[in-house]
């Protein structure tokens, strides 16, 4: 399951350094993903990009970005639930690609 960045986000952007993965971003920035550049997925709050997002598996044992949000509106993404399996996988994918 990835996370997912809620409408209570007041975009300080402190989750963003926490985020082993480069799957944060700023609101209307771009993303980058297997060497492509893309859209943002929001233009109104720091986002999550569910295909850069492995809960940290891989890392650490909780995901980062939760604690260091201050208005707690990082929430668990019910629309990309994963297996840890899964979610090691992804990891793996990412280090292949250099996370951009
Ligand atoms: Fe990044 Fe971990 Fe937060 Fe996912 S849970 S966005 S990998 S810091």
């Amino acid at each position: 399951m990835a996370v997912l960045i809620t409408e209570d986000c007041i975009a300080c952007n402190a989750c963003e350094a926490e985020c082993p993965n480069t799957a944060i971003y700023s609101a209307g920035e771009p993303y980058f993903y297997d060497g492509e550049e893309k859209e943002a997925v929001s233009d109104e709050f720091t986002y999550v990009v569910p295909e850069k997002c492995t809960e940290c598996v891989g890392f650490y044992d909780e995901p980062q970005c939760i604690p260091a949000c201050p208005t707690e509106a990082i929430v668990m993404d019910p629309d990309h639930e994963e297996t840890k399996e899964e979610l090691m996988a992804k990891k793996e994918k990412l280090d292949a690609m250099g996370r951009e």
